[in-house]
């Protein structure tokens, strides 16, 4: 279990996230929405460890940055390493073996060619393996979907699955709403730095409506589209 209090950060005099509470629960996928810039890039990096901020997290898992298995949106790799050798790197990091890479390799990826020449995908598709391959408790996934094809996200639809049934902690953003219906136990929407409506599967509909109303409002009638 993970329990954040009072979590709050800012840059500067901007502050980005004032007084988070959150609860998450081993055996659950979360669901984080928000426009761009609501936060939650930054939430996910207070919780991984990778930014500074003021509250408390509290876990059993300790520390708790040793258990995350963190997906950027972007995921950055150095110019000379082949996709074999950046999840060799990441297994040791966690002193897991990893086991045969080719076989592992369940998104088909060249992994002797240098990661930094992937695709944006193709990019996205190596860290995930490679966390996989760490065996974390706990995942972040900011924004899994983004830029990967359709085969892979019923791939990675799955193993969100999987690391459900194995008792793992998930929690990811996506702008999508239907692959967080399709993975989600609970979503959270953060607004304006706070979580401003958090809803268990049988009011997701709810939710979307409501965003839908606060988002589009009358935009479309604006365009007067003929
Ligand atoms: P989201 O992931 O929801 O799109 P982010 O967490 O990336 O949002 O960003 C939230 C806000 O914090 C934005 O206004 C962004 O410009 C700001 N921000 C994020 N990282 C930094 C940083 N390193 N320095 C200053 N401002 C930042």
């Amino acid at each position: 279990m993970i329990q954040i209090d009072s979590l709050s950060k800012a840059y500067g005099s901007h502050i980005v996230l004032r007084d988070i509470r959150l609860q998450f629960e081993k055996g659950m996928v979360y669901g984080i929405v928000g426009e761009n810039g609501s936060g939650k890039t930054t939430l996910f990096k207070c919780l991984a460890g990778l930014e500074t901020c003021h509250g408390h997290i509290k876990s059993e898992f300790n520390p708790i940055k040793n258990h995350i298995g963190f997906l950027p949106t972007d995921p950055y790799f150095f110019s000379k390493i082949t996709g074999k050798e950046y999840l060799q790197l990441l297994c040791n990091a966690r002193k897991t073996s990893g086991g045969h890479m080719d076989e592992k390799n369940v998104f088909d990826l060249p992994l002797d060619q240098y990661a930094s020449t992937y695709s944006t995908g193709m990019k996205k598709k190596l860290a995930l393996t490679a966390i996989l391959l760490q065996q974390n408790d706990i995942y972040i996934l900011d924004e899994p979907y983004n830029g990967v094809d359709i085969h892979s996200n019923m791939i990675i639809t799955e193993i969100i699955h999987s690391l459900r049934a194995l008792n793992k902690v998930v929690i990811l953003s996506s702008h999508i709403f239907s692959t967080l219906r399709d993975t989600c136990d609970q979503i959270h929407h953060l607004r304006d730095g706070q979580i401003s409506t958090s809803v268990t599967r049988e009011n997701f509909d709810s939710l979307e409506a409501e965003m839908k109303a606060y988002t589009i409002g009358n935009r479309i009638a604006k365009l007067d589209l003929k």
